[in-house]
Protein backbone atom coordinates (compact mmCIF):
# COMPACT_ATOMS: atom_id res chain seq x y z
CA UNK A 1 0.00 0.00 0.00
CA UNK A 2 3.06 2.47 0.64
CA UNK A 3 4.83 1.60 -2.23
CA UNK A 4 1.69 2.14 -3.74
CA UNK A 5 0.91 5.62 -2.18
CA UNK A 6 4.79 6.26 -3.41
CA UNK A 7 3.93 5.59 -7.12
CA UNK A 8 1.01 7.46 -7.14
CA UNK A 9 2.86 10.18 -5.49
CA UNK A 10 5.97 10.27 -7.94
CA UNK A 11 3.49 9.97 -10.75
CA UNK A 12 1.65 13.24 -9.81
CA UNK A 13 5.08 14.97 -8.66
CA UNK A 14 6.54 13.54 -12.74
CA UNK A 15 3.01 15.20 -14.58
CA UNK A 16 2.72 18.19 -12.80
CA UNK A 17 6.22 18.65 -14.11
CA UNK A 18 5.73 18.09 -17.83
CA UNK A 19 4.99 21.27 -19.62
CA UNK A 20 3.63 22.11 -23.02
CA UNK A 21 5.46 24.75 -25.18
CA UNK A 22 3.70 26.44 -28.22
CA UNK A 23 5.35 27.59 -31.01
CA UNK A 24 4.60 30.47 -33.26
CA UNK A 25 5.10 29.92 -36.87
CA UNK A 26 6.74 33.13 -38.97
CA UNK A 27 4.07 33.48 -41.59
CA UNK A 28 5.64 34.21 -44.98
CA UNK A 29 4.79 32.78 -47.53
CA UNK A 30 6.90 29.62 -50.01
CA UNK A 31 7.64 31.16 -53.50
CA UNK A 32 7.08 29.24 -56.76
CA UNK A 33 9.46 26.26 -56.59
CA UNK A 34 10.59 27.10 -53.39
CA UNK A 35 10.34 26.60 -49.65
CA UNK A 36 10.70 30.03 -47.62
CA UNK A 37 12.65 28.72 -44.64
CA UNK A 38 13.19 30.85 -41.63
CA UNK A 39 16.90 30.41 -40.77
CA UNK A 40 19.33 32.31 -37.89
CA UNK A 41 23.23 31.53 -38.48
CA UNK A 42 24.58 33.83 -36.04
CA UNK A 43 24.31 33.18 -32.15
CA UNK A 44 26.28 32.61 -28.51
CA UNK A 45 26.11 30.21 -25.95
CA UNK A 46 28.24 29.99 -22.63
CA UNK A 47 30.95 28.27 -24.75
CA UNK A 48 32.05 31.40 -25.48
CA UNK A 49 30.96 35.02 -24.47
CA UNK A 50 26.93 34.41 -24.59
CA UNK A 51 25.16 34.05 -21.41
CA UNK A 52 22.86 30.61 -21.83
CA UNK A 53 23.44 26.44 -22.55
CA UNK A 54 23.02 25.54 -26.31
CA UNK A 55 19.78 23.68 -25.83
CA UNK A 56 18.02 27.00 -24.98
CA UNK A 57 19.06 28.37 -28.38
CA UNK A 58 17.62 25.34 -29.93
CA UNK A 59 13.86 25.87 -27.50
CA UNK A 60 14.10 29.62 -28.58
CA UNK A 61 14.35 28.70 -32.31
CA UNK A 62 11.44 26.05 -32.10
CA UNK A 63 9.18 28.83 -30.23
CA UNK A 64 9.97 31.57 -33.12
CA UNK A 65 9.38 29.05 -35.60
CA UNK A 66 12.70 28.87 -37.54
CA UNK A 67 13.59 26.04 -39.29
CA UNK A 68 17.57 26.14 -39.07
CA UNK A 69 19.66 27.76 -36.62
CA UNK A 70 23.74 27.73 -36.46
CA UNK A 71 25.14 28.18 -33.12
CA UNK A 72 28.55 29.91 -33.91
CA UNK A 73 30.85 30.61 -31.00
CA UNK A 74 33.91 32.31 -31.21
CA UNK A 75 37.08 30.56 -31.81
CA UNK A 76 39.24 32.52 -30.29
CA UNK A 77 36.90 34.98 -27.45
CA UNK A 78 36.06 32.44 -25.21
CA UNK A 79 35.31 34.87 -21.53
CA UNK A 80 33.97 31.64 -19.59
CA UNK A 81 36.92 29.30 -20.26
CA UNK A 82 37.78 29.44 -16.88
CA UNK A 83 34.56 27.90 -15.63
CA UNK A 84 33.29 26.03 -19.07
CA UNK A 85 36.59 23.67 -20.17
CA UNK A 86 35.64 22.31 -23.67
CA UNK A 87 36.63 22.60 -27.05
CA UNK A 88 35.13 23.98 -29.87
CA UNK A 89 32.55 21.66 -31.27
CA UNK A 90 31.07 21.05 -27.90
CA UNK A 91 28.02 23.86 -28.23
CA UNK A 92 26.86 21.97 -31.27
CA UNK A 93 26.90 18.76 -29.98
CA UNK A 94 25.08 19.40 -26.59
CA UNK A 95 22.30 20.82 -28.73
CA UNK A 96 21.96 18.43 -31.39
CA UNK A 97 19.92 16.08 -30.03
CA UNK A 98 17.44 18.54 -28.85
CA UNK A 99 17.72 19.77 -31.96
CA UNK A 100 16.86 16.47 -34.00
CA UNK A 101 13.60 15.66 -31.33
CA UNK A 102 12.25 19.68 -32.12
CA UNK A 103 12.97 19.56 -36.36
CA UNK A 104 15.03 22.52 -36.22
CA UNK A 105 17.66 21.66 -38.41
CA UNK A 106 21.52 22.02 -36.76
CA UNK A 107 24.32 23.61 -39.12
CA UNK A 108 27.57 23.25 -37.11
CA UNK A 109 28.90 26.68 -37.15
CA UNK A 110 31.53 29.26 -35.52
CA UNK A 111 33.02 32.64 -35.62
CA UNK A 112 36.29 33.42 -36.62
CA UNK A 113 36.90 36.26 -34.38
CA UNK A 114 39.88 39.06 -35.77
CA UNK A 115 40.21 42.74 -35.47
CA UNK A 116 39.69 44.71 -38.87
CA UNK A 117 40.71 43.79 -41.12
CA UNK A 118 39.23 41.42 -41.86
CA UNK A 119 36.53 41.80 -38.71
CA UNK A 120 34.58 39.18 -37.69
CA UNK A 121 33.47 35.86 -40.23
CA UNK A 122 31.38 32.80 -39.38
CA UNK A 123 31.99 29.55 -40.89
CA UNK A 124 28.98 27.39 -41.16
CA UNK A 125 28.27 23.64 -42.38
CA UNK A 126 32.08 22.98 -41.17
CA UNK A 127 32.67 20.01 -40.16
CA UNK A 128 35.44 20.32 -37.18
CA UNK A 129 35.72 23.56 -35.46
CA UNK A 130 38.84 22.65 -33.24
CA UNK A 131 40.68 22.90 -36.70
CA UNK A 132 39.91 26.98 -37.57
CA UNK A 133 42.13 27.60 -34.33
CA UNK A 134 45.13 29.23 -36.51
CA UNK A 135 47.30 31.93 -35.78
CA UNK A 136 47.07 33.11 -39.55
CA UNK A 137 43.07 34.24 -40.20
CA UNK A 138 43.24 33.42 -43.94
CA UNK A 139 44.21 29.61 -42.91
CA UNK A 140 41.33 29.46 -40.59
CA UNK A 141 38.80 31.01 -43.41
CA UNK A 142 40.52 28.28 -46.31
CA UNK A 143 40.15 25.41 -43.63
CA UNK A 144 36.94 26.32 -43.18
CA UNK A 145 36.12 26.26 -46.79
CA UNK A 146 38.14 22.92 -47.34
CA UNK A 147 35.68 21.75 -44.97
CA UNK A 148 32.50 22.32 -47.49
CA UNK A 149 31.77 25.92 -45.16
CA UNK A 150 29.81 28.69 -46.17
CA UNK A 151 31.95 31.34 -45.22
CA UNK A 152 29.72 35.15 -44.34
CA UNK A 153 31.31 38.41 -43.09
CA UNK A 154 29.68 39.51 -39.76
CA UNK A 155 28.63 43.31 -38.86
CA UNK A 156 30.73 44.70 -41.44
CA UNK A 157 29.76 48.31 -39.74
CA UNK A 158 30.01 47.51 -36.41
CA UNK A 159 30.90 50.57 -34.93
CA UNK A 160 33.78 49.30 -32.49
CA UNK A 161 35.36 47.91 -35.18
CA UNK A 162 34.64 50.93 -38.22
CA UNK A 163 33.74 53.88 -36.22
CA UNK A 164 33.77 56.32 -39.19
CA UNK A 165 33.25 54.64 -41.98
CA UNK A 166 31.88 51.04 -43.46
CA UNK A 167 35.01 50.36 -45.39
CA UNK A 168 35.78 47.41 -47.67
CA UNK A 169 39.50 46.15 -47.12
CA UNK A 170 41.68 44.46 -49.49
CA UNK A 171 41.66 41.04 -47.40
CA UNK A 172 37.78 41.34 -48.34
CA UNK A 173 38.56 41.13 -51.66
CA UNK A 174 41.26 38.22 -50.99
CA UNK A 175 38.72 36.40 -49.53
CA UNK A 176 36.52 36.83 -52.51
CA UNK A 177 39.06 36.09 -54.86
CA UNK A 178 40.05 33.32 -53.37
CA UNK A 179 36.01 31.84 -53.40
CA UNK A 180 36.17 31.72 -49.88
CA UNK A 181 33.62 34.78 -48.89
CA UNK A 182 30.35 33.92 -49.84
CA UNK A 183 27.77 35.95 -47.68
CA UNK A 184 27.58 39.34 -45.74
CA UNK A 185 25.63 40.60 -42.91
CA UNK A 186 23.42 43.50 -43.78
CA UNK A 187 21.15 43.29 -40.98
CA UNK A 188 23.04 42.15 -37.23
CA UNK A 189 21.21 42.41 -34.16
CA UNK A 190 19.50 45.49 -34.44
CA UNK A 191 21.71 47.79 -36.80
CA UNK A 192 21.34 47.85 -40.80
CA UNK A 193 24.17 48.40 -42.83
CA UNK A 194 23.24 49.85 -46.38
CA UNK A 195 26.78 48.87 -47.86
CA UNK A 196 26.91 45.73 -47.00
CA UNK A 197 23.31 45.50 -49.00
CA UNK A 198 24.81 47.91 -51.95
CA UNK A 199 28.08 45.20 -51.92
CA UNK A 200 25.94 42.54 -51.62
CA UNK A 201 24.82 43.21 -54.99
CA UNK A 202 27.60 44.50 -56.39
CA UNK A 203 29.72 41.56 -55.71
CA UNK A 204 27.54 38.50 -55.66
CA UNK A 205 27.58 38.33 -51.83
CA UNK A 206 24.62 36.14 -50.51
CA UNK A 207 22.47 38.47 -48.08
CA UNK A 208 22.51 37.60 -44.52
CA UNK A 209 20.72 38.60 -41.09
CA UNK A 210 21.46 37.44 -37.70
CA UNK A 211 20.44 37.96 -34.30
CA UNK A 212 23.83 37.49 -32.77
CA UNK A 213 21.83 36.92 -29.83
CA UNK A 214 24.48 36.65 -26.78
CA UNK A 215 22.06 36.74 -24.17
CA UNK A 216 18.53 35.02 -23.73
CA UNK A 217 16.36 35.86 -27.27
CA UNK A 218 13.37 37.63 -25.34
CA UNK A 219 16.13 40.27 -23.63
CA UNK A 220 16.40 41.67 -26.94
CA UNK A 221 13.79 41.28 -29.13
CA UNK A 222 9.95 41.73 -27.79
CA UNK A 223 7.75 38.45 -28.60
CA UNK A 224 4.46 40.22 -28.79
CA UNK A 225 5.44 43.25 -31.20
CA UNK A 226 9.05 42.14 -32.47
CA UNK A 227 10.88 39.54 -34.25
CA UNK A 228 14.53 38.75 -34.58
CA UNK A 229 16.38 39.42 -37.41
CA UNK A 230 15.57 35.93 -40.00
CA UNK A 231 17.59 35.05 -43.15
CA UNK A 232 15.07 33.87 -45.20
CA UNK A 233 16.29 31.17 -47.29
CA UNK A 234 14.66 29.48 -50.77
CA UNK A 235 15.48 26.33 -50.79
CA UNK A 236 13.63 23.22 -52.36
CA UNK A 237 13.72 20.47 -49.20
CA UNK A 238 13.58 21.07 -46.18
CA UNK A 239 16.96 20.09 -45.37
CA UNK A 240 20.82 21.21 -44.32
CA UNK A 241 22.07 20.51 -48.11
CA UNK A 242 19.32 22.36 -49.49
CA UNK A 243 19.79 25.31 -46.88
CA UNK A 244 23.57 25.34 -47.87
CA UNK A 245 22.93 25.10 -51.86
CA UNK A 246 20.54 27.88 -51.40
CA UNK A 247 23.57 30.19 -49.76
CA UNK A 248 25.94 29.27 -52.63
CA UNK A 249 23.36 30.70 -55.22
CA UNK A 250 22.70 33.81 -53.43
CA UNK A 251 18.89 32.31 -52.64
CA UNK A 252 18.38 34.45 -49.77
CA UNK A 253 16.57 37.66 -48.39
CA UNK A 254 16.49 38.75 -45.20
CA UNK A 255 14.11 39.68 -42.81
CA UNK A 256 14.36 42.37 -40.16
CA UNK A 257 11.97 45.14 -38.07
CA UNK A 258 9.44 45.99 -40.26
CA UNK A 259 11.53 45.15 -43.82
CA UNK A 260 12.22 42.68 -46.65
CA UNK A 261 15.71 42.52 -48.32
CA UNK A 262 16.73 40.74 -51.63
CA UNK A 263 16.29 40.13 -54.94
CA UNK A 264 13.58 41.59 -56.72
CA UNK A 265 12.67 37.74 -58.47
CA UNK A 266 12.16 36.42 -54.86
CA UNK A 267 10.22 40.06 -53.32
CA UNK A 268 7.68 40.03 -55.77
CA UNK A 269 6.77 36.56 -55.43
CA UNK A 270 6.78 36.70 -51.80
CA UNK A 271 3.69 40.11 -52.16
CA UNK A 272 2.06 38.35 -54.62
CA UNK A 273 1.76 34.71 -52.68
CA UNK A 274 0.79 37.20 -49.37
CA UNK A 275 -1.65 39.65 -50.91
CA UNK A 276 -5.15 38.57 -52.33
CA UNK A 277 -7.62 41.01 -54.33
CA UNK A 278 -11.17 39.97 -52.48
CA UNK A 279 -13.75 42.17 -54.27
CA UNK A 280 -14.77 40.55 -57.36
CA UNK A 281 -15.78 43.65 -59.31
CA UNK A 282 -15.40 46.93 -58.18
CA UNK A 283 -18.17 48.15 -60.72
CA UNK A 284 -16.64 51.54 -60.97
CA UNK A 285 -18.29 54.91 -62.97
CA UNK A 286 -17.21 58.24 -63.16
CA UNK A 287 -17.83 60.38 -60.26
CA UNK A 288 -18.26 57.56 -57.99
CA UNK A 289 -16.11 56.37 -55.24
CA UNK A 290 -15.89 52.42 -54.26
CA UNK A 291 -13.38 49.94 -52.34
CA UNK A 292 -10.89 47.64 -53.33
CA UNK A 293 -10.66 44.81 -50.49
CA UNK A 294 -7.24 43.27 -50.18
CA UNK A 295 -6.16 40.63 -47.95
CA UNK A 296 -2.50 40.20 -46.54
CA UNK A 297 -2.20 36.93 -45.08
CA UNK A 298 1.65 37.65 -43.98
CA UNK A 299 3.39 38.82 -40.99
CA UNK A 300 4.71 41.98 -42.59
CA UNK A 301 2.80 45.27 -42.53
CA UNK A 302 2.98 46.30 -46.97
CA UNK A 303 3.65 49.71 -47.14
CA UNK A 304 2.21 51.25 -50.22
CA UNK A 305 3.10 54.33 -51.78
CA UNK A 306 0.97 54.88 -54.74
CA UNK A 307 2.68 55.72 -58.26
CA UNK A 308 0.40 55.89 -61.22
CA UNK A 309 -3.52 55.74 -61.34
CA UNK A 310 -4.57 53.70 -64.35
CA UNK A 311 -7.12 55.81 -67.23
CA UNK A 312 -10.36 57.05 -65.35
CA UNK A 313 -9.75 56.53 -61.40
CA UNK A 314 -7.71 57.92 -59.17
CA UNK A 315 -6.48 55.74 -56.00
CA UNK A 316 -5.55 55.94 -52.73
CA UNK A 317 -1.62 57.38 -52.63
CA UNK A 318 -0.62 55.93 -49.34
CA UNK A 319 -2.18 52.16 -48.04
CA UNK A 320 -0.76 50.15 -45.53
CA UNK A 321 -1.77 46.86 -46.21
CA UNK A 322 -1.68 45.70 -42.65
CA UNK A 323 -0.28 41.77 -41.29
CA UNK A 324 -3.25 39.30 -41.05
CA UNK A 325 -5.77 42.23 -41.87
CA UNK A 326 -8.29 43.05 -45.20
CA UNK A 327 -7.38 46.57 -46.28
CA UNK A 328 -10.32 49.16 -48.08
CA UNK A 329 -8.14 50.74 -50.56
CA UNK A 330 -10.34 53.95 -51.99
CA UNK A 331 -11.39 54.61 -56.19
CA UNK A 332 -12.15 57.51 -57.51
CA UNK A 333 -13.82 57.23 -61.39
CA UNK A 334 -12.89 60.52 -62.94
CA UNK A 335 -13.45 60.49 -66.22
CA UNK A 336 -16.20 59.07 -69.16
CA UNK A 337 -13.24 56.28 -69.44
CA UNK A 338 -13.22 54.60 -66.75
CA UNK A 339 -16.67 52.51 -68.58
CA UNK A 340 -13.84 50.76 -71.12
CA UNK A 341 -11.63 49.57 -68.47
CA UNK A 342 -12.21 46.12 -67.75
CA UNK A 343 -9.84 45.32 -65.15
CA UNK A 344 -8.42 48.24 -62.54
CA UNK A 345 -4.54 48.20 -62.69
CA UNK A 346 -3.10 50.43 -59.18
CA UNK A 347 0.05 50.94 -59.20
CA UNK A 348 2.64 51.10 -56.71
CA UNK A 349 5.81 51.18 -54.46
CA UNK A 350 6.14 49.12 -51.62
CA UNK A 351 8.51 51.00 -49.62
CA UNK A 352 9.62 48.78 -47.12
CA UNK A 353 10.73 45.72 -49.68
CA UNK A 354 14.50 46.38 -50.73
CA UNK A 355 15.12 45.27 -53.94
CA UNK A 356 18.38 47.22 -54.74
CA UNK A 357 20.18 49.83 -52.51
CA UNK A 358 17.31 52.80 -52.74
CA UNK A 359 15.39 50.70 -54.71
CA UNK A 360 11.90 48.83 -53.73
CA UNK A 361 9.75 46.45 -55.29
CA UNK A 362 7.18 47.82 -57.94
CA UNK A 363 3.67 46.28 -58.08
CA UNK A 364 0.59 46.59 -59.67
CA UNK A 365 -3.03 45.47 -58.08
CA UNK A 366 -5.04 44.65 -60.29
CA UNK A 367 -9.17 44.44 -59.73
CA UNK A 368 -11.33 43.66 -62.20
CA UNK A 369 -14.51 46.72 -62.95
CA UNK A 370 -16.61 45.25 -64.97
ZN1 LIG B 1 28.98 36.85 -33.08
Amino acid sequence: MVRYFITFLLSVFISLNLNAQSRREIQIPDIPGYLTLKCDFHMHTVFSDGAVWPTVRVNEAWEQGLDAIAITDHIEYRPHSQDIKSDHNRSYEIAKPLADQKGIILIRGTEITRKMPPGHLNAIFITNANLLERDDWFEACREAKDQGGFIFWNHPGWKRQQPEKTLWWSQHTRLLDAGILGGIEAFNHHDYYPEALKWAFEKNLTLIASSDIHSPIDDSYDAADSHRPVTLVFATERKAESIKYALENRRTAIYFKDKLAGDQKFLAPIFSASVKILTDYVRLENNMVKFIQVHNNSDIDFILKGKNSGLGFTCAKEVVLKAHRTTMIEVEGNSEEIKNQPVLKLEYEVTNLIVAPGESLQIVLEAYNF
